[in-house]
């Protein structure tokens, strides 16, 4: 079985242990890039069609040229078919503004311009991580941590690419480690006004009653495919989902918290800050929910 399957734009599938980025990729120089995270699940990528929408949508944030989704599409099913249908894997689209000096920028978007060409763009399929099962049936600890920004910086700032899937997520990741040495294993980002915002790869949804509610976009945070595709089909079961903006204190009052992302789905926080919290009845309805709706997604539409 084969533990990971690299494929090139031209649909060409490399070596995975061979080098593929020039050393002065600017994705590896500056994180000047975009990504996409999705499930292959059952042999098909989950919600694809959201996932190509999204990439074009950070695309456009970052000036880069117009992703053509048909090769994209047509990479991603290479990949699958050969990572195989027996189990889960994480597929990644990553998308550089290619090297320094032949740097591509959507026309109208800077000084430079260059053909789509330019870009450097692969898939990559992995293994999902060990953490993932964990986090999906036992739930995850979570610490709040600021991220030094207020909710008015994604209208105020654009160039901070707020609502953009960049490959700038080293603070991210520096997130995540200052938590495991708090040991806990997840975050969730607050804003300077205590607002709730994400996770440093999830969207955060809380369960109150039969209400679900997550933070809008408007608010900095990137909008979330899980987080959808949960909502529509919750609002099919009846549920009542809400964008509003949350406090930190609404998460202690909520009866469930729940970090969503496509490759984890569903992980409901079993302690914040060190106080625990217990699993309410619908739990299994939210897993469920959320499993539904990934499978869907496809008839979600765009953006
Ligand atoms: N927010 C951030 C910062 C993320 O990195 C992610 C996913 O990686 C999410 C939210 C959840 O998004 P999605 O459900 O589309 O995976």
């Amino acid at each position: 079985m084969v533990d990971r399957v690299l494929v090139t734009l031209d649909g060409a599938v490399q070596d995975p242990d061979a080098p593929l980025l020039y050393a002065d990729d600017i994705g590896a120089l500056r994180g000047d890039g975009i990504f996409e995270t999705a499930l292959v699940r059952d042999g098909k990528a989950c919600a694809l069609e959201l996932h190509l929408a999204r990439l074009r949508r950070s695309a456009e944030a970052l000036d880069l040229p117009e992703p053509d989704t048909g090769q994209w599409r047509s990479a991603v099913e290479t990949a699958v078919k050969e990572w195989g249908a027996e189990r889960e894997g994480m597929l990644r689209l990553i998308l550089t503004r290619g090297r320094d000096g032949h740097a591509a920028v959507r026309a109208g978007g800077g000084e430079l311009s260059g053909p789509a060409s330019d870009v450097t763009g692969y898939v990559l399929v992995m293994p999902v991580a060990e953490r993932v099962a964990r986090a999906r049936a036992e739930g995850v600890s979570v610490i709040t941590l600021t991220r030094g920004i207020s909710v008015d910086l994604a209208q105020s700032a654009p160039w901070l690419l707020l609502g953009a899937k960049t490959l700038s997520y080293a603070t991210n990741m520096a997130a995540l480690r200052f938590a495991a040495r708090m040991n806990a294993d997840d975050v969730i980002f607050t804003s300077t006004e205590h607002r709730v915002l994400e996770g440093p790869r999830s969207s955060v949804v809380v369960q109150r009653d039969r209400q679900l509610i997550t933070p809008p976009a408007r608010n900095g945070v990137l909008p979330g495919i899980t987080q959808r595709a949960l909502f529509a089909e919750a609002e099919k079961a009846g549920w009542d989902c809400r964008y509003e903006s949350l406090f930190t204190a609404d998460l202690i009052t909520a009866d469930s918290v729940w970090l969503v992302s496509s490759v984890t789905l569903a992980a409901r926080v079993a302690s914040l800050d060190g106080l625990r919290m217990s699993a309410p009845d619908c739990a299994p309805e939210i897993v469920e929910l959320v499993d539904r709706g990934i499978a869907r997604a496809w008839s979600l539409g765009d953006w």
